[in-house]
């Protein structure tokens, strides 16, 4: 990984960032465009928004490039474009937990912070056989002592990178290979049969469905999309005209539903009804379908917010992952 042994804590950040709920095969690609089209910290605080945004389409979870920016600039202007050397200073930055700020304390600095991520959570529930649920306040305090008490205080980047190492590789969520774990000896889950229970966790993660319907309304080779600025998913990011309800609506019910025919003129006709595409979000199950309809001459009120473009330029705008799903299968291609 090419920001292993990384001493920029701009890059480390970067890294950190990236890989937030993110699979290192996934995020690779992802570090390595953002550090070539922003080499410093002070490039990425002067690229627009949009830029920002499409750069990190498909890695999801996108409050995280847009606190990359708000962080990028507050180090540009209040920091004189240097990035803070102090643990509290680091902690203080947008989007900064305290495990990404101890990786670039540590990472960057040599300085004696002791990460505590997923990796680390389960090793040491696993090696002390510690049953307090990891996602309670109780929990948090109990591991983040006890990974404070473990560190190598004069190797703390060794040491950091060692134990999240050896969760990724030996002390694998789902059976771990004990027989050659050099800790099998004193490691208590071993001992008391608890591998696979721990790490506990209090609360099951409960998750809500959505079912929205995007309507492609062409007109000619023109389209409409809008920008979504209101405090949900995937603010900042691009879509069609969407119209939510509480179940997904078959053909027929959709045109008689009033919303639709507020925006849609009645004499419009639906080209083509998608079926269901679905992505599953951390907190929300999203179910969509894309409505692909043909006016005969441009809509004489549409929202404010809505952009008209050309089909051409739907590329360059960064739209959410089930709508580029949407636009790459080839059998429901939009005419570009
Ligand atoms: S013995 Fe098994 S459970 Fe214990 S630390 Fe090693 S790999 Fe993990």
């Amino acid at each position: 990984m090419p920001w292993k042994g990384e001493k920029n804590p701009y890059l480390i950040w970067l890294s950190e960032i990236i890989l937030q709920q993110t699979r290192v095969a996934q995020g690779l690609p992802y570090f390595e465009r953002f550090k070539a089209a922003y080499p410093t910290i002070v490039d990425l605080a002067n690229a627009p928004e949009d830029e920002i945004l499409k750069l990190w389409e498909g890695l999801g979870y996108y409050s995280r490039a847009r606190n990359l920016h708000f962080t990028a600039k507050d180090i540009r202007d209040n920091h004189g474009g240097i990035f803070p050397v102090e643990y509290e200073d680091i902690l203080k930055l947008k989007g900064v937990g305290t495990y990404t700020a101890a990786a670039i304390a540590s990472f960057a600095y040599g300085l004696p912070y002791a990460v505590l991520d997923g990796n680390v959570f389960r090793v040491l529930s696993r090696y002390f056989g510690i049953k307090e649920p990891i996602d309670t306040t109780t929990g948090k305090k109990i591991f983040a002592k006890l990974s404070q008490e473990l560190l190598a205080k004069k190797r703390p980047a060794d040491y950091n990178q060692a134990i999240m190492d050896f969760g990724a590789t030996q002390c694998v969520p789902a059976n771990p290979n004990c027989k050659i774990c050099p800790l099998v000896k004193s490691c208590t889950a071993q001992k008391e049969d608890l591998i696979n229970q721990l790490p506990f966790k209090s609360k099951k993660l409960k998750r809500r469905s959505r079912f929205f319907h995007y309507l492609i309304i062409n007109y000619g080779n023109e389209i409409w999309i809008r920008k979504r600025t209101e405090k949900d998913i995937w603010q900042g990011l691009y879509e069609f005209p969407l119209l939510e309800t509480e179940k997904l609506l078959d053909r027929k019910t959709l045109e008689r539903n009033k919303e639709y025919q507020g925006i849609i003129p009645p004499e419009a006709g639906i080209t083509r009804f998608s079926t269901p595409f679905s992505q599953q979000l951390t907190h929300q199950k999203i179910n969509a379908l894309f409505v692909e309809i043909t006016v005969e001459k441009p809509l004489g009120e549409a929202p404010e917010d809505w952009v008209n473009i050309s089909r051409e330029d739907l590329k360059t705008y960064a739209f959410p992952r089930i709508i580029d799903l949407y636009l790459q299968d080839k059998s429901l291609y939009l005419n570009f």
